[in-house]
């Protein structure tokens, strides 16, 4: 895994906190396999640039700013997930693939494969249909 990057902070900060109700530096370290040290740093950054309030004894919170970014990146990364899963990709690829490419994508980009994905799944037979390309091909490159 390379360097998680601050959209990966904020993304996984704002996951603990909806799942536990607090983010503690430890745990983010943890998610992110990263030393807390690190983690330290980087929320430092964070509260500077007004992302999350840091105290050292009482744990971090969101600002409205924060709070408003995670969601988008939360989202951002659970549509990719869908996008990558409805157009047949392997599931064991999926999450790396993800973290892979979630910032490096536009949100013009990321709301256009949004479309697609509400495309796909208002009928299951685009599915279907998109299944029996795939099969095609892949007969034809065995
Ligand atoms: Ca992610």
């Amino acid at each position: 895994m390379t360097t998680p990057s601050m959209e990966d902070y904020i993304e996984q900060i704002y996951m603990l906190i909806e799942e536990k109700g607090y983010a503690r530096v430890s745990d983010i370290a943890e998610a992110l396999a990263v030393h807390p040290s690190s983690v330290t740093k980087m929320v430092q950054k964070l509260d500077k640039d007004e992302y999350l309030i840091y105290e050292k004894y009482r744990g971090l919170v969101l600002t409205p700013k924060g709070k408003k970014i995670g969601k988008r990146l939360v989202y951002r990364h659970e549509l990719l997930e869908q996008f990558l899963r409805i157009i047949g990709v392997d599931e064991e690829k999926i999450y790396d693939d993800v973290e892979g490419i979630e910032h490096h994508l536009s949100w013009n980009s990321i709301d256009r494969i949004g479309d697609l994905v509400q495309y796909l799944e208002d009928d299951s037979k685009r599915v279907t249909d998109l299944r029996s390309v795939q099969k095609r091909n892949e007969q034809e490159n065995q």
